[in-house]
């Protein structure tokens, strides 16, 4: 591997920037191509999660890049969770019982657009935005492309390509359609979906509750979550069953039922979501899966990176921050001079692949460990009592 090498990233999003950044640092020619529009132009965020928990693993990650100062501006430090009972009552638990201890509410749209704006800065790297990949011919290290702005449809090739396109990759979707290896591949969807909803500023721009914690309202087979942003609202994301359970998004199908069922299980939370019914009804909803799969890479060429090899439920607020930690894992491989890039993919897989099995398991444990929140014993006595 040459840094005059062509390097072909198809993906502009969280884990997509960052690689971008960093191989642009190293001296590689970076040529980076996103389906979406740019998101420094045009507001795209509605129905992916708005705002993110950033921890240390993805801080790591930030550093490497020079880009951690610059994140920090932007986060909100969330010290504990402050849990709601359905009586209003709060009970906080801090991160790891130590003081001082935080992760940090960031918006997504203003982290990517930090990354994509400082690895414009490199006259290594361009971004093209509109143009999606629609399969990739791994034999030949070739992309194809439609632009979504002209109709036309084009081809890139690359000495090595990056697939850097989340959970529902057009590069792994590649891997298993050329049949050109034993690829394993899954894919478990949990019967919970999201939606995302809002807890306006007050009057005055200020959070309406503490900004210094991660908010989560547990209710046995559902719950709600509530993560500060930095203009002084909260985006809350309701976590239920699709089908499942007295409550769910394929019954709450009225404005009065969507009412109803917030007043008996979040009644301070609907106090402050004054647009419930508008968002309830026209956000999306949004299925939670967990893709597993493996090799990640094919021969010199190809490789999978991010939600694209190891997409995973959001319950340890971990996707992208083990997205992030891909990059750096991927740089330290690169500083050890393995020859070739095959060399250099194996390595990396080996060194990461038992992390991100681990973390996707973590993340599934999480679900069941956050919605039935047991580690308040005043809290669980009191679902105790209301249960009796
Ligand atoms: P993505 O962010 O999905 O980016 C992929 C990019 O590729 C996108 O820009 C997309 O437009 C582009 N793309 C896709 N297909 C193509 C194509 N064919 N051609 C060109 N471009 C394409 N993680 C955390 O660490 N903390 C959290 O608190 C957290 N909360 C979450 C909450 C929810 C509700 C969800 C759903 C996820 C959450 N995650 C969280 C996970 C996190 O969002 C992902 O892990 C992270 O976005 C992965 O980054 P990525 O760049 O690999 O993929």
């Amino acid at each position: 591997m040459k840094t005059n090498d062509k390097v072909l990233i198809i993906g502009a999003g969280l884990c997509g920037s960052l690689l971008a950044l960093r191989l642009a640092q190293r001296g590689y020619k970076v040529e980076v191509y996103e389906s979406r529009p740019d998101l420094r132009k045009v507001d795209i965020s509605a129905g992916r999660s708005i705002n993110l928990a950033l921890s240390d693993r993805g801080l790591k990650a930030l550093r490497l890049c020079g880009m951690e100062e610059k994140a920090r501006e932007i986060c909100i430090p969330m010290y504990g969770r402050l849990m709601h009972d359905t009586a209003g009552n709060t009970f906080s638990s801090n991160y790891s019982g130590r003081e001082n201890e935080y992760i940090n509410s960031i918006s997504r749209g203003d982290l990517n657009a930090i990354l994509l704006d400082e690895a414009e800065k490199h006259a290594n790297v361009t971004f093209h935005f509109n143009k999606r990949c629609q399969k990739v011919d791994i034999e030949n290290t070739i992309a194809h492309f439609k632009d979504y702005e002209t109709d036309e449809e084009f081809t890139i090739d690359a000495t090595v390509l990056f697939g850097t396109d989340g959970a529902g990759s057009i590069l792994r979707k590649s891997y298993y359609l050329e049949r050109k290896f034993l690829f394993s591949y899954s894919q478990n969807y949990l019967n919970h979906g999201y939606k995302e909803l809002e807890i306006p500023a007050d009057k005055s721009g200020n959070h309406q509750i503490s900004n210094a914690h991660l908010h989560i309202w547990p209710r046995g087979d559902f719950m709600l979550i509530a993560l500060p942003n930095m203009d002084g609202s909260f985006t809350v994301t309701l976590f239920l069953s699709y089908d499942e359970g007295e409550f769910n998004f394929e019954n709450l199908t009225s404005e009065e039922k969507i009412t109803a069922f917030f007043e008996k299980e979040f009644p301070d939370a609907l106090a402050l979501i004054p647009n419930i019914k508008e968002e309830f009804i026209n956000n999306p909803t949004g299925p939670l899966g967990t893709v597993k799969c493996a090799p990640w890479f094919y021969k010199n060429n190809t490789i999978l990176l991010g939600d694209s090899s190891h997409a995973i439920v959001p319950f340890y607020g971990q996707g992208m921050n083990a997205s992030f930690e891909d990059v750096v894992v991927f740089d330290e491989i690169l500083d050890k001079n393995l020859g070739d890039w095959e060399a250099i993919f194996k390595a990396y897989q080996k060194a990461r692949k038992i992390d991100t099995d681990a973390i996707a398991d973590l993340a599934i444990d999480n679900f069941y460990e956050m919605r039935d929140h047991v580690a308040n014993p005043l809290f669980k006595e009191k679902r105790k009592i209301e249960m009796d």
